[in-house]
């Protein structure tokens, strides 16, 4: 059937992604009474957690509170079996989510959004999907993640590679079989930390191709222990309460003291108890790791002592040691047993800064000084990250305008939440947002939650139009910027947070620096205000 004459269907809004926040979005609209269809271009729903399949794929933050808060008899069912979640536990969980909430009825599966245009007259939206389908709502909500575009390097001769290829984000479902096989692997950013150690166990040989090394910490993954999951589940309420004051949605508190306020064996003693309790929480030693570079190089040197302890062979940990960036200004890793994989005889790594990769041929790669046989290649090259996935949607506002137009010279936005130009368009965890800066759930939750209550501020006042207003977007993008440079996040000039990863982009400090709580406070006393910064108009 031509697209222009697919029946248009008619909501009150179409969300696209069933993820995280598509799921809580599609939940909360309808307990608005809504009529809500989200759009999902998987088979299935999870989102990011239904794309990155690839060997080792765990979430960095922790199972109990990576995880919704909305609903605590949700909280109180759901037993996490690790530390960390384990990709299919993750999706498991999101499917429970999914049936509990009877989420399905109302998303599509295995279409695409490919167009969104605003009809101004109506103060709606019309949506076309690669299946040919029309869809028609006041608002449009993206759902669409903030890593869900792979980044796929342009590296001459891929396409005469005679192995098999694949990106991390875009796993196959059926899984990869390694045994026997010369693997090489191109990234060792978080995503290449977990997957290497894992592929190494299997594979014949195994070439990482590194262009940047990175500090990383340990995780300490093991199983959950029941008695702290009771415990846990007990205190939900002050947990959920911790993680909304937080600054990075973790429901544990940044030490208030300066690194260099304690003395040196004090502070190593610090550095030394966080190392071996494990993950993200290291970045929490001391309050100024991310604001003073003399305390960061006390944990970066930390670090680098660590990685020249672990690994045997003094060339190799001398390459694995980071140096052009101070710790976390690069969202940190966390492993297992990613540093000692580097030990085993079968584990080779290439320094590609030292000597760039010339092109890929039908045996493998080649190297400015040396050729690599491989019958596989894994890209952990990251993400076209926050705006990559929005603007792969031919996106169009007022006057015809294309967000891509809109945004030739990077992302702009007010609170992450709205562009002007796309009224009645609204972006979770959009670019000026806190978003990847923080653990994900609490992000989404803060957004669903605002974008929701503003919808039904707007019903409630016979309200059809909402957009934000060139003034308050360029106050909130000079603040982004400002938010960013009272933080050492900009020194890591390489960093995908400034767009750096992908050629071309244009380098804008993406997420928004100033904090969750602080951020949350801020989008509560505009919506308080009766959404300051934003035009408001009923029906025509
Ligand atoms: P990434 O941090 O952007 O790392 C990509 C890696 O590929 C970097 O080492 C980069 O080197 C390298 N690279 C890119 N293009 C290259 C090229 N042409 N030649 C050689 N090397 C190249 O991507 P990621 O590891 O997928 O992680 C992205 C984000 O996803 C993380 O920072 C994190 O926020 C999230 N993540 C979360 C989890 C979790 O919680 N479970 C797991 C994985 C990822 P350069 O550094 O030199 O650019």
């Amino acid at each position: 059937m031509p697209p222009e004459d697919a029946p248009l269907r008619t909501f009150d809004a179409v969300v696209v992604g069933a993820g995280f926040a598509g799921m809580y979005m599609l939940h909360r609209l309808r307990s608005l009474g809504c009529s809500a269809v989200v759009l999902e271009a998987g088979d299935g729903v999870g989102g990011t957690w239904y794309w990155n399949r690839y060997p080792g794929a765990r979430c960095d933050s922790e199972s109990y509170y990576y995880s919704y808060s909305f609903s605590d008899e949700l909280q109180q069912e759901w037993e996490w079996s690790e530390r960390y979640p384990r990709q299919p536990e993750i999706l498991r969980y999101l499917d429970h989510v999914a049936d509990r909430f009877d989420l399905r009825r109302d998303i599509r599966f295995g279409r695409r959004v490919t167009e969104a245009v605003l009809d101004d007259g109506d103060a709606c939206w019309r949506l076309r999907t690669d299946t040919g389908e029309r869809y028609s709502a006041r608002f449009f909500i993206t759902a669409v993640g903030c890593l869900s575009s792979a980044n796929i390097p342009q590296i001459p001769g891929l396409e005469t590679f005679g192995g098999r290829w694949f990106h991390t984000a875009t796993w196959p479902h059926e899984g990869v079989d390694f045994t026997g096989q010369r693997v090489g692997v191109v990234g060792t950013g978080s995503t290449g930390i977990q997957a290497i150690p894992v592929i190494a166990q299997q594979a014949k040989h195994l070439t990482v191709f590194q262009r940047t090394p990175n500090y990383s910490i340990p995780a300490r993954n093991g199983p959950m222990d029941p008695a702290f999951q009771r415990e846990v589940k007990a205190g939900y309420a002050a947990i959920r309460r911790a993680q909304r004051e937080s600054t990075n949605g973790h429901p544990f508190g940044i030490d208030p003291r300066p690194a260099l306020s304690v003395p040196d064996d004090e502070r190593e003693r610090i550095y030394e108890e966080a190392w071996q309790r494990g993950g993200l929480r290291f970045r929490a030693a001391f309050a100024d790791l991310l604001t003073s570079k003399e305390a960061n190089d006390t944990a970066s040197e930390f670090i680098r002592a660590k990685i020249r302890e672990t690994v045997r062979d003094p060339g190799t940990a001398e390459k694995l040691v980071p140096y052009d960036h101070p710790f976390a200004t690069k969202r940190p890793p966390i492993d297992t047993g990613y540093f000692e994989t580097y030990n085993r005889d079968d584990v080779t790594l290439v320094d590609v800064r030292k000597s760039p990769i010339v092109e890929i041929t039908a045996s493998g790669v080649r190297t400015s000084s040396a050729s690599y046989p491989l019958d596989c290649l894994v890209f952990a090259t990251g993400f076209d990250a926050l705006t990559g996935p929005l603007l792969a949607v031919d996106i169009r506002g007022e006057g015809g305008r294309s967000l891509r137009d809109a945004w030739s010279e990077g992302p702009r936005s007010y609170l992450g939440l709205q562009v002007s130009g796309f009224p009645n368009m609204f972006t979770i965890t959009g670019p000026g947002s806190p978003s990847v800066l923080t653990n994900m759930p609490t992000s989404i939750e803060q957004h669903v939650e605002w974008i929701s209550d503003c919808i039904g501020y707007m019903r409630d006042r016979g309200l059809v139009r909402i957009e934000a207003t060139e003034d308050a977007e360029r106050a909130w993008g000079a603040h982004v910027e400002e938010a960013a440079h009272r933080t050492l996040l900009p020194m890591a000039s390489t960093s995908w947070y400034l767009g750096a990863n992908v050629p071309g982009k244009p380098r804008v400090f993406l997420p928004y620096a100033g904090g969750f709580a602080t951020y949350a406070r801020r989008c509560a006393e505009i919506a308080a205000a009766g959404y300051d910064g934003f035009v408001l108009t009923p029906d025509r």
